[in-house]
């Protein structure tokens, strides 16, 4: 019989083993989860907070009778504390016996996801700061929020997670702010178009310190939070959420000798296998290929923690598939404002040594005579000379998640911005202008270069 050991019960590494269930019936699947859960939605967390989602069991795909079910050995509460890569066994504790034991596999996939950066600053451990990262961390500051009533809310950290975390706060009637320690917030996008993000924010009641530097937490006399101390005074605040970004889990596979890559997530090959012979590696906690720039980087985001998941059940079932790359697409809502990204922004394309230009348009989400339209903002980078599409940004009310697929398809397979700005797109005047903002964007880029 052969063992395929899974560690890590959620995205990644679930999809790992639904797959290699659903092609191999059997083999002896064994997952390891530290938490309560597995294949729960993290993305959905905010969401949760928020109190759109009604119980926290919505959040959950598959939980672990339903794994168990369809003939997977899951455990919950069970911690991986080390890989050994010789004898081919993991060392497992049992959180709640308080015992350890080893397990044995042939094949293993580690999906130890991403780990929350924490400040070490001053009063980082008081009552009332918390971090979001998985879903007993959403139920744990959801039931303090609804128990506690708290009036103020300081985020620090102004990516994605953090202004989902404060749209959510200020679903809950709590006063936001944004403590950042960039010029702008979304420092994922260029400045120019963050600063719009930003704008967006202050219009909808969430304020924003910029360019702002948390020092030290200021604590009461009973340890819990009242205040962030940055380097331009106090913000009051009843409840500190963390917004800081994630490192990828590397420990266990660090411990074990296994390979870590240069953008410090677990280094893996196209079919996700690790420099330890039977072991891959899928999901936050390792690297992925650009495809634009080229380079392995590390973009912990769900959609590719699904499909990287995907190759290992395939390849650890006899098969053959292979990742192919990210080229950094991402959408987020922030309050009334989508914001959308793919490809390099411009800031990252110069960080690439690639010779850039950028082109940045306003149109709007329908016809602009259509009721409702709104506006849209578009940026597109192409590289100069050769004329391939890089990146695109947009920044509106409505149309700017979704629209942003379009162009990632077209960088996907290494368009020009001037064959892009051909594309037969949809129109009518509900939906788009004739000449769609990203047909607009890549013809002004196109002819940049
Ligand atoms: C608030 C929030 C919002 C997000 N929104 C989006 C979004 O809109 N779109 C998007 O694409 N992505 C989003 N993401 C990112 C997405 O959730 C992650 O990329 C995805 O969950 C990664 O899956 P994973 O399986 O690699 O890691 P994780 O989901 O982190 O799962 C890893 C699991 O491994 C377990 N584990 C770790 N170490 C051990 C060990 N030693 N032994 C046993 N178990 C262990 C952990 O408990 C955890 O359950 C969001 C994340 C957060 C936190």
């Amino acid at each position: 019989v052969t063992r395929f050991v899974v560690i890590g019960g959620d995205a990644a590494g679930m999809s790992a083993g639904s797959v290699a269930r659903r092609r191999d019936a059997t083999l002896d699947i064994v997952a390891f989860e530290r938490g309560g859960q597995t294949s729960y939605s993290a993305c959905g967390l905010p969401y949760f907070v928020a109190g759109l989602v009604g119980g926290e069991d919505r959040l959950i795909a598959r939980s672990p009778e339903q794994h168990r079910a369809l003939g997977l050995e899951v455990h919950t509460r069970h911690e991986v504390v080390a890989i050994d890569t010789t004898a081919r066994t993991v060392r497992v504790r049992d959180l709640d016996a308080g015992r350890e034991r080893d397990e044995s596999w042939d094949q293993l996939v580690i999906a130890t996801g991403a780990t929350p950066v924490r400040p070490k600053l001053p009063g980082a451990d008081a009552d009332g700061i918390f971090g979001i990262q998985t879903i007993d961390d959403g139920m744990v500051l959801a039931g303090w929020l609804a128990e506690q009533q708290p009036k103020t809310a300081v985020v620090v950290g102004g990516g994605y997670v953090g202004l989902e975390m404060a749209e959510a706060m200020r679903t809950r009637g709590i006063d936001v702010t944004v403590v950042e320690r960039q010029p702008q917030p979304m420092s994922t996008l260029d400045p120019d178009m963050g600063a719009l993000v930003g704008e967006a924010l202050e219009g909808l009641g969430i304020k924003v310190e910029s360019g702002v530097r948390g020092n030290e937490f200021a604590v009461t006399d009973t340890g819990r939070v009242r205040a962030v101390v940055t380097d331009q005074g106090e913000v009051a605040a009843d409840v500190v959420v963390l917004g800081l970004g994630v490192r990828p889990n590397v420990a266990l596979a660090r411990d074990a000798g296994i390979a870590i890559g240069e953008s410090g997530g677990v280094r893996v090959d196209p079919s996700m296998r690790t420099s330890a012979a039977g072991v891959f590696a899928a999901g936050d906690c390792c690297e992925s290929w650009h495809r634009v720039s080229r380079r392995p980087v590390v973009i912990p985001l769900g959609t590719h923690a699904n499909k990287q998941g995907r190759v290992v059940g395939i390849n650890a079932t006899g098969g053959a598939a292979e990742f192919p790359g990210v080229i950094g697409t991402a959408i987020t809502k922030v309050c009334a404002y989508e914001v959308a990204r793919t490809g390099l922004t411009e800031v990252e394309a110069a960080a690439a040594g690639i010779d850039a230009v950028a082109a940045r348009i306003e149109s709007t989400s329908r016809a602009s005579y259509y009721p409702g339209a709104t506006k849209l903002t578009v940026k597109m980078v192409a590289e100069r000379g050769s004329g391939r599409l890089l990146g695109a940004q947009i920044v509106g009310q409505e149309g700017a998640a979704k629209r942003v697929d379009v162009v990632a398809a077209g960088i996907w397979n290494d368009m020009t911005a001037d064959a892009f700005s051909w594309i037969d797109l949809g129109y009518a005047p509900p939906y788009s202008p004739v000449w769609d903002p990203v047909l607009v964007a890549a013809r002004k880029v196109a002819d940049l270069v």
